[in-house]
C-alpha cells in the first residue's frame, strides 16, 4: 500500500466510523406521533346545536357505558334560529348557542367540540342541500372536516342522512351529511389538502405553514335522519333501545338524552313548562336506528355500530369516482337540485347503501303552494322539443299564477331544448286540502322528437293540518 493509498483508507474509515461515534455519544432522535390526546372512537359532524341531540341516547351509551371516546363538530352554530329566553339573535345567539351544545355535550361526558363557523342557511319550506353547500362554502368545510378526521383519527363516522327525506329535511342537514361522507373518502388521501399531512420543518419554531396530520382512513360510516316517516330505515342498520338502563348513570338512556338536550335553552325554553316538556320521555323513549352508510371493515348492516372494527390504521379506501353514462339516453327528463346530485353521488362515493334507500321523496301540507325541479336533457345535436305532462292526483293543480316564480313557470308544456344541452324548469304546484295525512305519487311524462321518455316519479307526502 502507498503511502497516498493508506491516507485514502484512513480517511474512508474514519468517515465510516464518525457517524457511529456520534450513535454512541447520543440517544438517537425518536419522531413524534399523532396528538394523542386527540384519538377518538366516534367523530360526529353535525350542521346545528341540538342536532346531536337525535342520538344523544347511542352516544352516552358508547361514552359512559362502553367507554369509547367522541367527538363533535358542528358546521354552523345556529345563528338563523329563535330564542325562547331572551332577545338575542345572529350572532350574539350563536355565542350563546355554541356554549349552550357543549354544555349539553358535557352532560354525557362529551367534551371535543368544535364549530367551524359556516353561516345556519335559513329554513325554506322545500330545502335543497345545494343552496347549503354554496352558502357554507362547500371547499372551506370539507377541508375542515378533512383536517378534524386527521386530528381525531375515529374508526366511525357519524352524520346526517345526505337525502330528501319527509320532516324536518333541513337543507344544512343534508350538506353535514353530504360532506362527512366525502371527508370519510378523502382523509386517506395525501393528495387531498396536502398541507395539512406535510411535515412542518421545524415544529419547535414558529411559523409553520405545514400542518404534519397524517392521513388517516375511517372504517365505518353511519347516517342518522330527522325524517318523520320511518319506515325505511328499518333493517338499513343497528337499532338501540332508549328505555334500556344505563349501567354506570342507572337511568334510562332515553333519560339521558332528555337532559342533554334540554341544555339547548334558546330552542327549547327554559323554567317549569321546559322541565315538564323534559319529565315526558316519550318523545325520546322510541328506538333510534342508524342507517349503515358502507363499511370498510365487513359487519352486519344491523350490526353493532362497532362490529368488525380493527384497531389502528387501515389501508387508504380509494372510491369509484364520478364516472358519467357511456350510453346516455339522447333525451332524458329528471328531478332537478338536490335529487340530481344525489343520482351522482351516491355510487361515485360508493354508498351503494344508500342508492335504493329511498325513492324521491317530499313532504308538503295541505294546501301547501310548492314547486319542483325538473331538468330535460338533450344529447343530440338538434335543437329538440320536449313535450311535457304532469300526472297528479285528484284535488292537487299546477299553479300558473305565482308570480314569485313567474318566469321560472312556464304554463305551456312545450320545451325547445338546445343541442347539446339541459333546460331546468320549475313546475309549481298546489298540494291537495286534505284532513288525513296522506302519500300520493306524481309523475312527469315527456315526449321528444316523437319518443316517449322515461318517466319521472316523485312521491309526496301530503300533511293534514293539526
Ligand atoms: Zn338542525
Amino acid at each position: 500500500m502507498t503511502r497516498l493509498e493508506s491516507i485514502f483508507f484512513y480517511m474512508v474509515g474514519l468517515s465510516i466510523m464518525l457517524p457511529f461515534s456520534a450513535v454512541m455519544a447520543r440517544p438517537p432522535a425518536t419522531s413524534l406521533g399523532p396528538d394523542q390526546r386527540f384519538k377518538v372512537d366516534i367523530l360526529v359532524f353535525v350542521a346545528h346545536p341540538d342536532d346531536e341531540s337525535l342520538i344523544a341516547g347511542y352516544l352516552a351509551r358508547a361514552v359512559l357505558d362502553e367507554h369509547k371516546k367522541v367527538a363533535v363538530v358542528f358546521a354552523t352554530r345556529g345563528n338563523a334560529g329563535e330564542n325562547l329566553v331572551g332577545y338575542e339573535q345572529d350572532r350574539a345567539l350563536a355565542e350563546i348557542r355554541e356554549q349552550e351544545a357543549r354544555e349539553a355535550l358535557a352532560s354525557i361526558d362529551i367534551h371535543e367540540v368544535w364549530f367551524l363557523r359556516a353561516p345556519d342557511t335559513p329554513w325554506l319550506d322545500l330545502p335543497d342541500v345545494l343552496r347549503s353547500l354554496e352558502s357554507w362554502n362547500h371547499g372551506r368545510v370539507l377541508e375542515e372536516v378533512v383536517r378534524f378526521i386527521r386530528l381525531t383519527r375515529p374508526e366511525v363516522v357519524i352524520t346526517m342522512l345526505p337525502d330528501v327525506v319527509v320532516g324536518e329535511n333541513h337543507e344544512d342537514h343534508q350538506a353535514a351529511g353530504v360532506i362527512a361522507s366525502e371527508a370519510f373518502d378523502l382523509a386517506g388521501d395525501p393528495t387531498w389538502f396536502p398541507e395539512q399531512v406535510a411535515a412542518p420543518a421545524d415544529h419547535l419554531w414558529y411559523s409553520n405553514l405545514m400542518e404534519g396530520l397524517h392521513t388517516w382512513q375511517p372504517e365505518k360510516l353511519y347516517y342518522f335522519t330527522d325524517a318523520t316517516q320511518l319506515q325505511f330505515v328499518s333493517g338499513k342498520g343497528p337499532t338501540y333501545s332508549m328505555t334500556a338502563i344505563s349501567l354506570s348513570q342507572h337511568v334510562s338512556y332515553a333519560r339521558l338524552a332528555a337532559r342533554e338536550k334540554s341544555y339547548h335553552k334558546t330552542q327549547y325554553g327554559d323554567g317549569p313548562e321546559k322541565d315538564l316538556a323534559f319529565a315526558n320521555l316519550e318523545h325520546f323513549e322510541k328506538p333510534l336506528t342508524f342507517i349503515l352508510g358502507k363499511s370498510l371493515v365487513g359487519g352486519a348492516t344491523t350490526g353493532d355500530i362497532f362490529q368488525g372494527v380493527v384497531p389502528g390504521p387501515i389501508p387508504f379506501h380509494p372510491v369509484r369516482g364520478y364516472r358519467p353514462n357511456p350510453n346516455p339516453p339522447k333525451f332524458w327528463i329528471e328531478l332537478g337540485g338536490g335529487w340530481a346530485f344525489y343520482r351522482r353521488f351516491y355510487p361515485a362515493h360508493d354508498l351503494v347503501s344508500m342508492e335504493h334507500l329511498l325513492l324521491p321523496q317530499i313532504g308538503v301540507s295541505s294546501g301547501q303552494d310548492f314547486s319542483i325541479p325538473l331538468i330535460l336533457h338533450n344529447n343530440a345535436a338538434k335543437p329538440v322539443l320536449f313535450n311535457l305532462k304532469t300526472s297528479m292526483p285528484y284535488g292537487w293543480s299546477l299553479d300558473s299564477n305565482s308570480s314569485m316564480y313567474a318566469h321560472h313557470y312556464i304554463p305551456e308544456t312545450s320545451f325547445l331544448v338546445g343541442p347539446h344541452n339541459y333546460f331546468p324548469i320549475r313546475i309549481r304546484m298546489v298540494a291537495a286540502q286534505v284532513t288525513s295525512s296522506k302519500w300520493q305519487d306524481i309523475e312527469w311524462t315527456a315526449e321528444a322528437d316523437g319518443r316517449s321518455l322515461t318517466p319521472v316519479m316523485l312521491k309526496i307526502y301530503d300533511e293534514a293540518n293539526h
